[in-house]
């Protein structure tokens, strides 16, 4: 019998060990290269009895996706059932599992108030939780394949691993106060204030007193905060120079985020999973958080401790934590101790540090809840690197993403792997962790790519790096237009192959025509697509700095439509010297590219309304747009904006609803309902799209529909009118899922087609 899915470090091996002995079976069972094999012997209604119990009581972390019966010959003599070791050989294919949040066995072991020698200890866990990708080095998971090699195991721990009865038999991360890892609280020179233990209770007293305390968590540094605190969060965002962007709660428990939020039993399910993400909720309006944890947003991010030592902390504290990535800016987040005191150095005051190392960063993943099930906003520790699965059989291919939040993925077989979260690559450091996945994506799967795809855009850092890898690995490069790859994104995950119209709105991508793409219709149809229409192009004056600038993009904007109201509207912005620069500039198209972004359009809106003019993180003036919205929304209507038949590509003309929202600017409108006119304009104008071209199928893709009016009204109007809509979910709607859809186009390619440059196909 062979068992395939996230089946190796999770317990399965044990679980089967333990089900086949309590049913009396003889036989083996062992890991091979990210699969369990297993032999038994007994009888017909034994074997059928062990089956059924493998299925439905598997482990909590565990998945099993295949489960294949073969008979063999019986064999003499064999008295008990065994456990083989490990072995490593063959391509290898998706094993290591995430890392699984603490179970309910381990957090009542270490409460204080247990009599067990675990207790307190913050790095228990067993073999159904605690770390597993963030200390994995190379596969197949096994204690020696971790970071916790360096650690010798006690007598005692190497009974309870080496027992079969035991929930600690072959727990890769075992550990006790003996022979485990050890903490220690450490001035922000590095020198230890407190050994041990005792670090905890330290660390909670100066958090409650208002410091700010680096503390290595599981996939690396976080900078924890108390929630409650005012100036201590106020702080924090000074020193990490994050004046608006929302930090992300921990709280203690169910009870204390009902208290803080309106929470769905849903919702807790999802913040209690072994995964446990930050989870959006909605924020109730009274509440013991500091109102600059996340300023002026319906939406709270929360999450559960998930780590013994985040639960030890928060059971001191008796309170909720900010808790955010330990990073500067745009850099990934920290791992490890002396960098974390050279870069956090001017923001935290403590730094609570120990002795396991953390193999690769990992943020905390951010999901969302959704009529549909669970919606991925960043995809990272305690998902990744759990495979995707897609259709196919085709070749071994590695995708290098596209620039912003980007992730790396290879798929073999039916299997997408994707990687964590990596960041933008603006910076060397996350250039370099870039890098890095590649090597072990292709090192842990033992994998050799035949196909390699990356973005189209000719500058990105991710092009540069794939087409370096493409002539050493002497392998074909596919490069695939941006948007085109968002929307196989969307097909892949849910498996849909055949034609479909694909609606990819988000900031920026790289046409193939030069130009900047961003609020594209397509017919997609594998390998191949069409631009079918696009947002009416507009200049963004001053190139990079529209894009960080909601007022250049209005400018733009309102000097396309050649509008009266530029002036009265602009002189708030810019002086009278600027404004005729500006003109020029965009006439000339001197440093003023033309974009049919929707991106850029919500932060051209956002800033003529005057909801956010000058934003401080990516996508503000969008999400504060959204939120504006109220219940009426539904009701309020749409500004017109007709799909203009125009050659060669149809258009999205906005015209008519800038002329409609300044006049309702005039009037005084409230901000709530011109958010609304202009979100149901772009949903009309979508589905206008849809009712024209006809094609059942429809994929939307693309940061912008991470707003999550726009997509839940588009697909309501869409499957009411008989549409199958299909939106990303297990990856990111954002360029997070770039990867994704590289891989589904480069496979559904012919060979022939492989081989030949992308702007002749
Ligand atoms: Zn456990
Ligand atoms: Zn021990
Ligand atoms: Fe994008």
């Amino acid at each position: 019998m062979t068992i395939v899915g996230t089946v190796q470090g999770v317990g399965m091996r044990p679980f089967v060990f333990r089900t086949a002995r309590g049913l009396g079976l003889t036989g083996t069972v062992r890991n091979a290269a990210g699969e369990v094999h297993v032999e038994v012997q007994g009888s017909a209604q034994q074997i059928e009895e062990f089956v059924a119990e493998l299925r439905e009581d598997a482990p909590p972390g565990a998945r099993i996706e295949e489960l294949t019966l073969a008979s063999i010959r019986p064999v003499a003599a064999e008295r008990r059932f065994e456990m083989l070791p490990s072995i490593a050989n063959g391509v290898k294919r998706s094993a290591i599992p995430p890392d699984l949040a603490t179970c309910a066995d381990c957090c009542a072991e270490i409460a204080r108030s247990s009599t067990s020698r675990r207790a307190a200890y913050a790095f228990t866990s067993c073999s159904h939780c605690g770390p597993r990708y963030s200390i994995a080095t190379s596969l197949p998971y096994d204690r020696a394949a971790t970071t916790m090699r360096e650690f010798d195991m006690c007598e005692s721990c190497y009974s309870e691993y080496s027992d079969p009865a035991d929930r600690r038999f072959h727990a890769q991360p075992i550990a006790c106060p003996r022979c485990g890892p050890e903490l220690a609280l450490l001035d922000g020179s590095g020198e230890i204030i407190e050994p041990g233990e005792s670090a905890i209770s330290s660390t909670a007293k100066a958090i409650v007193s208002g410091s700010t305390v680096a503390m290595k968590g599981v996939g690396g540094f976080q900078l924890l905060v108390d929630a409650t605190n005012t100036i201590a969060v106020a702080r924090l965002r000074e020193l990490k120079r994050r004046p608006d962007k929302p930090f992300a709660v921990m709280m203690a428990d169910a009870d204390a985020v009902r208290t803080c939020c309106d929470v769905s039993d849903e919702e807790l399910c999802i913040l209690t999973s072994p995964a446990a993400p930050i989870v959006l909720l909605r924020c109730r309006s009274s509440t013991c958080i500091a109102p600059n944890v996340a300023p002026a947003n319906p939406w709270l991010g929360v999450m559960v401790p998930y780590s013994p030592l985040h639960r030890l902390l928060l059971d001191e504290c008796r309170r909720p934590l900010v808790c955010t990535s330990g990073n500067l800016s745009d850099e990934p987040i920290c791992v490890d101790n002396e960098r974390a005191l050279a870069s956090l150095g001017p923001i935290a005051d403590l730094f609570l540090v120990h002795n396991r190392a953390i193999a690769r960063p990992l943020d905390d993943s951010v999901v969302r809840r959704a009529s549909h099930g669970i919606e991925i906003i960043r995809r990272a520790r305690g998902y990744a690197p759990s495979p995707v699965k897609i259709t196919s059989d085709s070749p071994i291919t590695l995708a290098l993403g596209a620039h912003q939040k980007n992730t790396v993925g290879l798929a073999i077989g039916d299997e997408a792997i994707l990687s964590q979260h990596i960041g933008d690559l603006n910076c060397a450091a996350a250039r370099s962790v870039h890098r890095r996945m590649i090597d072990e994506l292709l090192r842990f799967h033992d994998a050799a790519p035949e196909l390699l795809v990356c973005d189209l855009h000719p500058g990105y850092a991710s092009t540069a790096d794939a087409e370096d890898l493409a002539a050493r690995l002497a392998i074909p490069l596919i490069r695939v237009q941006h948007h085109h790859a968002h929307i196989a994104a969307s097909l892949a995950e849910h498996r849909v192959d055949g034609p479909a119209l694909g609606f990819a709105w988000d900031g920026t991508g790289y046409g193939t025509d030069g130009t900047i793409w961003g609020g594209e219709a397509l017919s997609v149809d594998g390998g191949k697509f069409t631009r079918i229409a696009h947002l009416r192009t507009f200049p963004l004056i001053g190139g990079e700095a529209a894009i960080r600038d909601p007022r250049r993009a209005a400018v733009g904007l309102m000097l396309e439509a050649g509008s009266n109201d530029l002036e009265p509207i602009a002189s708030r912005w810019f002086t009278p010297r600027e404004l005729p620069i500006f003109r020029e500039m965009a006439e000339r198209g001197f440093n003023s590219p033309r974009t049919s972004s929707i991106g850029r359009l919500f932060d051209a809106i956002a800033a003529i309304i005057g909801i956010c003019e000058r934003p401080t993180f990516d996508g503000q003036a969008a999400m504060q747009l959204e939120w504006t919205l109220d219940a009426a929304a539904d009701r309020a209507g749409a500004y017109p904006m007709p799909l203009m038949n125009a050659q060669p590509i149809a258009i999205f003309e906005w015209v008519p609803l800038l002329s409609s929202l300044l006049a309702d600017l005039r009037e005084r409108t409230p901000a709530a309902l011109m958010s609304a006119r202009f979100h149901n304009a772009l949903v009309e104008a979508a589905f206008a799209t849809a009712e024209r071209v006809g094609i059942e199928n429809v994929a939307i893709g693309g940061g912008c529909f991470q707003n999550s009016y726009l997509s839940r009204r588009l697909q309501t109007r869409l499957r009411n009118a008989g549409f199958r809509l299909y939106r990303p979910c297990q990856v990111p709607a954002n360029d997070g899922g770039i990867a994704l859809g590289q891989i589904a186009v480069a496979r559904s390619l012919s060979e022939e087609q492989r081989n030949v440059p992308w702007n002749s196909r």
